[in-house]
């Protein structure tokens, strides 16, 4: 199973649209997907129609320790995709966490006993670098940082990627950088240029070349409970994650691809 945290601490910048869209364009490619919400918020659980009463377990029981896995997934309308939902227990987690020794590899643990039922795991991160996000990062073998085309979208970054090397260099050496994903393109925008230019100079390769347009069925969508993908299909922002995940399966080792 490969494990990918999308992740950027700053709020608002794509993150649950992207995992929620690519975890489903992965499953309509033919990929066993899991997605973790990792946010108390639960914008992911939400956006994929989890009604919080329904959220008997949750990702916080698997952090500490109260459910396994398979016991705390639930499936969703789409074929292949399955949940771990967030609650706002969740919120708590970080606070609540410090008294554990093993407070950063919770998330990898768990993880570790289901390696074979599914062939993706992406991890919903919240808008912050504590330790939900650690968590994240220690047990993922790559991380996808969804990038909003904004004047201070590099600004950020660089506390970013200084995360990314010292967990690197503490608990999880294999950690990689899958790619950035810029967000919210509006080709009319002169500036969304701009900085889509600055940022594939500044960073080259390691951007995705699928770039997610600003479109309003993307945010439309999950106030259906809906994936964009199955709300409109042919929306300009479906298309963009079919063709990202296109992208991702080709950037990921021939053996995962086979999968
Ligand atoms: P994050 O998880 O990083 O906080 P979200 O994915 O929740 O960001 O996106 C923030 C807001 O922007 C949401 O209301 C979402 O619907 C909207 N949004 C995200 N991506 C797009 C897009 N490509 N086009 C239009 N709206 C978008
Ligand atoms: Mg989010």
């Amino acid at each position: 199973m490969i494990r990918i945290a999308i992740a950027n601490q700053k709020g608002g910048v794509g993150k649950t649209t992207t995992a929620i869209n690519l975890a489903t364009a992965l499953a309509a490619c033919g990929r066993r997907c899991l997605l973790i919400d990792l946010d108390p918020q639960g914008n992911a659980s939400t956006g994929l129609g989890v009604k919080t009463a329904d959220r008997e377990y949750s990702s916080y029981d698997l952090l500490m320790g109260d459910a396994k896995l398979v016991d705390a997934v639930s499936g969703t309308m789409i074929p292949g995709l399955d949940i771990l939902p967030a609650t706002v227990d969740l919120s708590g987690a970080e606070v609540e966490l410090v008294d554990h020794a093993d407070r950063a590899h919770k998330l990898q643990k768990a993880l570790a006993e289901e390696e074979a039922r599914w062939d993706v795991c992406l991890i919903d991160c919240p808008p912050s670098l504590g330790m939900l996000t650690i968590n994240a990062l220690v047990a993922a073998d790559s991380i996808l940082v969804p990038l909003q085309c904004e004047f201070f979208a590099l600004e950020g970054l660089s506390q970013l990627l200084q995360t990314v090397e010292r967990i690197q260099n503490r608990f999880n050496p294999s950690l990689s950088i899958l790619g950035v994903a810029l967000t919210m393109f509006d080709r009319r925008n002169r500036l969304t240029d701009q900085v889509a230019e600055d940022v594939r100079s500044c960073l080259g390769n390691l951007v995705f070349e699928t770039v997610i347009p600003r479109n309003v069925r993307l945010s439309e969508a999950p106030s259906h409970g809906l994936p964009a993908l199955i709300y409109d299909h042919r929306c300009s922002g479906s298309e963009a994650y079919m063709n990202l995940a296109r992208e991702l399966l080709a950037r990921l080792p021939a053996r995962e691809m086979a999968a």
